[in-house]
């Protein structure tokens, strides 16, 4: 495929998925944005300096193996030979499942396709999960629960423009996604972050609860919603089921016990349902912040029992949403990804689901393994009894973005094979036996599904340097490899969405009217779309749910403390976040020179008083431990912390790695860490 001048082609990075132009000049590749409906013209710090991770000096341009101890170049059927041999020795003296995968909420949905056929195929093993376990999957959860189906905003970005009150529950798109933000300018916003994020410094209300009572606050505002006369009666009878359970739940978490257990005071609580209960066109979104705790989906299901009590969702002008994260977090969970799942959001437990895949596939449904274990109890079992003996990585980096991350490098590094594919060094390459260059957004080929679960092409325009492939071409290499016959792994992206097509056809996430013809030709096509002829579903739920009965369930959620709560030698809480210039484990963001200036290293931020008592000041060096580990960063006062908490983000890597200190307990449903809520000390490390 020649190099193109120009293309129309979306952002690398997060789920907003901005649209660009890319365009060849004599001194490198241009960005514009484009104006397209969810950044308008608009893009953020990491969307115009994009190009420069097509230049990056030490870009994966070669195939590596470990030879005695050292990753050294190779031929890429040397490299692609060596993993297949240790593969199949693994799985002759281990069995199938002895091999795991790890894929990525960044792969576009042809690779997240491919990978998962590749796992239940090629590898037969169940052992298959991503990243976006650590990013979506409680409010994957609840949303599913609650509405029947589940995708980020079930209406377009652009409906956001008319809010008159938007709720946002630990989310801080001004820092994540900064062109959302123009969709909120007309709308009063209420924020609920334990921290005055960038966001909340626009708020119209901030409620600062500590870490972890996110879903007491939820049941309280749920409760002045009911007793103070604002819940839409009409709409619970007519539209959901399971209102009194809830609500009993709720009859207990009056406003002064909220305030007592979160800290909100009760002006707030009231003001907040007050606010959107009286606006024309109200909406609540959820994002991290109340997602990544060990009762996430219990709290995502907590602001979903507000919205409904609202009479929020399914209707014009109003709505839940979740902010998804990851540039195809959306795409990435549809399409076989998910330990639990098949392609179309199908359940790999239900027959009808697995004779369907099976049938798109061309085996029986039997050679279909069944559910594998989640992502971080995968990554804990690695090189254990039962666990797997070799991992696959492809476009993730769990040494810097999974929980209890000195644990994870204990378990990745008593692999026996650990296989990575990036296109950039990564701490967890750095561990790997084999490492396989791939490309990159702007040299390839393929679609993504934005947080509104729009489809959108990813275009070609150069490509990619030294010996980079698309991982569509590995997995097909190493799929023949181990006996499988080459045609079942297309290398071709378009031949892998026709069959992506096949695949969910009649599922939850139903693309089978979805061609790149009529992407390139313009159409906004959002799932489901079931033919050709469909026009897509850019509002889901307006004619009813997702539920065979078309009635949205309230949850019965019980508030409970977090899985760690401060204790004498643990005496703040953590918690852990993002800020704009990096994004996610910082392997791509932090080599690009614009955005490492502006955020060249991990911090913490601390209440000037409580840095007073630990004896630190403004730019000293502090060690921050918890039970699992110790981070060393540079201490940041912020007046506007809460006393008891102190804030890390989590893209940096070496000592500054806030994951070693989160805690990897998970949630029961959605097997979520508790990225959110770790109990720490805090004290000066002494400079070298
Ligand atoms: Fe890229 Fe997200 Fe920034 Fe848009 S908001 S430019 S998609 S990182």
């Amino acid at each position: 495929m020649p190099e193109l001048r120009t293309v129309a082609t979306h952002c690398p990075y997060c789920a907003l998925q901005c649209g660009t132009r890319l365009t060849r000049e004599r001194r490198g590749v241009s960005v514009r944005p484009t104006d397209f409906p969810v950044n308008q013209g608009g893009l953020c710090q990491k969307g115009w300096t994009a190009p420069a991770l097509l230049d990056v000096d030490d870009r994966l341009r070669h195939p590596l193996v470990r030879r005695d101890g050292t990753l050294t170049p190779v031929d890429w059927d040397t490299a692609l030979d060596t993993v297949a041999r240790g593969v199949d020795r693994i799985r002759a003296e281990h069995g199938a499942d002895a091999v795991g995968v790890f894929g990525g909420g960044g792969l576009t949905n042809e690779k997240a396709y491919l990978l998962g056929k590749f796992a239940r195929l090629a590898l037969g093993t169940s052992q298959i999960d991503y990243n976006g376990r650590f990013c979506m999957s409680s409010a994957a959860a609840a949303g599913t629960a609650a509405f029947g189906v589940d995708r980020g905003l079930p209406f377009p970005v652009t409906d956001l423009g008319g809010a008159d009150a938007v709720l946002l529950a630990g989310a801080n798109p001004a820092e994540t996604m900064p062109p959302l933000m123009q969709h909120l300018s007309q709308a009063q916003l209420v924020v609920i972050d334990p921290r005055c994020s960038a966001t909340a410094e626009r708020a119209a209300l901030h409620l600062q609860p500590a870490p972890g009572t996110d879903l007491a606050l939820a049941l309280g505002l749920l409760h002045v919603a009911v007793v103070d006369g604002w819940a839409d009666m009409d709409y619970v009878r007519s539209r959901t089921t399971g209102f009194d359970a809830a609500w009993q739940r709720a009859t207990a978490w009056w406003p002064e016990r909220v305030e007592r257990v979160t800290g909100v005071p009760v002006t707030a609580q009231r003001q907040t349902v007050r606010m959107l209960a009286e606006a024309g066109s109200a909406y609540v979104l959820t994002g991290r912040g109340v997602e990544q705790h060990s009762k996430g989906v219990d709290t995502v299901s907590g602001f979903i029992n507000l919205a409904l009590a609202l009479g929020l969702p399914g209707r014009e002008g109003r709505g839940y949403g979740c902010l998804t994260g990851q540039g195809n977090g959306q795409g990435g969970r549809e399409h076989g990804q998910k330990a639990d799942q098949l392609p179309g959001y199908r359940m790999i437990t239900d027959p009808a689901a697995r004779e369907h895949v099976a049938q798109v596939w061309g085996v029986s449904p039997e050679t279909l393994p069944g559910p594998g274990r989640s992502a971080y109890e995968l990554l804990d079992a690695l090189g254990t009894d039962n666990g797997p003996r070799a991992l696959l990585v492809f476009g993730s980096n769990p040494v810097v973005s999974a929980p209890n991350t000195d644990h994870v490098v204990r378990r990745l590094s008593a692999l026996d094979l650990l296989v990575v594919a990036d296109f950039v060094p990564s701490e967890t390459t750095q561990l790997a036996d084999v490492v396989l260059p791939v490309t990159q957004w702007a040299e390839e080929e393929g679609t993504m599904t934005n947080l509104e679960g729009r489809v959108l092409r990813r275009r070609r325009l150069q490509v990619p340097p030294g010996h980079a492939r698309s991982d569509l071409e590995v997995l097909h290499g190493l799929a023949v490899r181990l006996g499988e016959p080459g045609h079942r792994y297309p290398t071709s992206p378009r031949e892998v969405f026709e069959e992506l097509r096949r695949a969910s056809a009649g599922g939850k996430a139903d693309y089978s009217g979805i061609t790149y013809e009529r992407l390139d030709a313009g159409e906004a096509l959002h799932w489901p779309c079931p033919d050709p002829e469909h026009p897509g579903t850019p509002r889901l739920f307006l004619d009813g749910f997702a539920h065979p009965d078309g009635l949205a369930r309230f949850a019965p959620v019980e508030h409970r403390d977090a899985a760690e709560t401060p204790q004498e030698a643990f005496p703040l809480t953590a918690t852990t976040g993002r800020v704009l210039a990096q994004y996610q484990s910082g392997a791509q963001t932090r080599r690009v020179a614009e955005l490492n200036e502006a955020a060249p290293a991990g911090f913490v931020e601390i209440h000037p008083d409580t840095a007073d008592r630990a004896g630190l000041a403004d730019g000293a060096l502090a060690r921050v431990s918890s039970p699992r580990g110790t981070a060393v960063v540079r201490v940041r006062l912020v007046p506007t912390m809460r006393t008891d908490t102190v804030f890390l983000p989590f893209h940096f890597p070496g000592e500054a790695r806030a994951n070693l200190l989160t805690n990897d307990v998970l949630d029961p449903r959605s097997r979520m860490p508790e990225f959110k809520v770790s109990a720490v000390r805090i004290e000066p490390a002494g400079e070298a």
